[in-house]
């Protein structure tokens, strides 16, 4: 590939996906295919949260059809991250560049790999790259051999600072396995600030635009760390954070990839805010994706996380004054805009915006119920409206808090936060306590 004569700066999200796969497969990676955002062979978890995720088996030594060199885009969601988004790096969905070495090579190859990519296909400045390595600890020795590669690449040994096992190491999935200390690629998107900083102590500053991971040792039984015979490579980088930068884009919302999704909730909305059209775009974004592989909202599980973004994202455009039913929309320009790259987001449309508008409709009337019962009781109160009450309308109308403490403050009444956390609680005691007696019961009898 003529890594020259990439327009790096004018990149689409279309682009991008493209000129990746094509630089993995001019370095002689297979492209393996877009896994399904439900893991297959791993119940324990919900939803595929990295790029490594649906390949554990083959970084545990089983061989892959492939071979031992490969590179994907995958779509991932990360539910621990829905209280992230908002700012200007965290999605619950977004997709992930990886590239594998299944015991092919090492350490050298695999950060040139990144390097070049970064600085020669994207044209990304080398001068606001910042790096981390592991610090070593007593179970393995400080990652100086990563840190020289970068320092042969061009990376000053100012911008490399050497971080412990909490940031700079991966694994076991376990207690025993595979593990291995990484080195972490930062982007500065402030770089007239301070000099010197720690890129992981400032994320707002340094934006993590990558992390390749060095499988290579076993943690055993005995807690000891015994190297492996063979280097197993781990790459995910991470697509919006680096097409939101090649884009000059102050977040990924006001790249093209977000863009026409924003602007339908600018539009729908009339008291647009900014932090609440984040949360509506990227809930309404991840929520298509999860309803795509066939999952319907419900109380547990993938069911629930569905709800979740779902209430979330009707939430936040209620109070930005939307009224009626908005997700299906929001839907419809997901799959337009990303329905070439996600072909099984066109199949599933009708569905997906079927299941939408049960959804919201179900938690439209919730709203409604709710609002009228706390006019009603709401009126008794001169000040302060007690906590068991705000749990009532929790517990009993499905009320969001928010929404309580949101509609007080417009009537000059404060919340009892503390005394709805003691409600809370004491229901959640209660019901613990009467599980324990029909389990209890039920032994019983038998
Ligand atoms: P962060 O510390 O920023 O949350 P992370 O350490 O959780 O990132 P990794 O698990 O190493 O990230 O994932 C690999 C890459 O995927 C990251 O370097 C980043 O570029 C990207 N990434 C991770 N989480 C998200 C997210 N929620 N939204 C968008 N991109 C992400
Ligand atoms: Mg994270």
């Amino acid at each position: 590939m003529k890594t020259g004569k990439v327009d790096a700066g004018n990149l689409t999200a279309e682009q991008l996906r493209k000129v990746y796969l094509e630089y993995m497969a001019a370095e002689k990676h297979a492209i393996i295919g877009n896994a399904s955002l439900i893991p297959e062979h791993d119940p324990s978890v919900l939803f595929t949260t990295a790029g490594m995720h649906p390949l554990v088996p083959f970084l545990l030594g089983e061989p892959h059809p492939a071979g031992p060199r490969l590179a994907n885009v995958q779509k991932c969601l990360r539910t621990v991250d829905i209280m992230e988004v908002g700012d200007d790096v965290h999605l619950t969905f977004f997709e992930m560049l990886g590239y594998w070495s299944l015991g092919d090579y090492g350490k050298r190859e695999a950060i040139r790999l990144a390097h070049t990519f970064f600085t020669r296909v994207l044209r990304l400045d080398p001068a606001r790259l910042s790096i981390t390595c592991f610090a070593g600890d007593e179970d393995a020795p400080r990652d100086e051999p990563a840190a020289a590669i970068w320092q042969s690449l061009g990376i000053p040994p100012e911008r490399i600072t050497y971080l412990p096992k909490e940031e700079n190491w991966w694994g076991p999935v376990a207690v025993t396995g595979p593990c291995g200390p990484d080195t972490e690629i930062f982007y500065d998107v402030d770089p007239a600030g301070p000099a010197g900083a720690n890129p992981a102590a400032d994320p707002g500053r340094f934006w993590e635009i990558g992390n390749v991971v060095f499988i290579q040792y076993d943690r055993e039984e005995n807690g000891r760390y015994r190297r492996l015979p063979e280097l197993m490579v781990d790459t995910g980088l991470g697509f919006e954070r680096i097409l939101t930068i090649l884009q000059g884009a102050p977040s990924p919302y006001e790249t093209g990839l977000f863009r026409p999704l924003v602007s339908e909730v600018e539009t729908l909305a009339p008291a647009p805010e900014p932090f609440g059209v984040r949360v509506v775009a990227d809930h309404a974004r991840a929520a298509t994706f999860i309803l795509a592989e066939g999952v319907t909202p419900g109380n547990s599980d993938r069911p629930y996380i569905a709800r979740r973004l779902i209430r979330r994202a009707v939430r936040y455009g209620h109070e930005m004054g939307i009224e009626g039913p908005f997700l299906a929309r929001l839907a419809a320009t997901v799959v337009e805009t990303m329905g070439d790259a996600y072909p099984h987001l066109v199949e599933a449309q009708d569905q997906i915006r079927a299941l939408l508008q049960t959804e919201e409709q179900k938690f439209q009337r919730t709203l409604r119920r709710g609002r009228a019962e706390f006019e009603r009781v709401a009126a008794q109160y001169d000040n302060r409206l007690p906590g068991d009450v705000a749990f009532k309308l929790y517990d009993t109308y499905g009320f969001p808090i928010e929404l309580t403490q949101e509609l007080a403050a417009q009537q000059g009444l404060a919340v009892d936060m503390d005394g709805f956390q003691r409600a809370f609680q004491a229901h959640r005691e209660k019901s613990r306590r009467g599980a324990a007696e029909r389990f209890r019961g039920g032994l019983a009898s038998q």
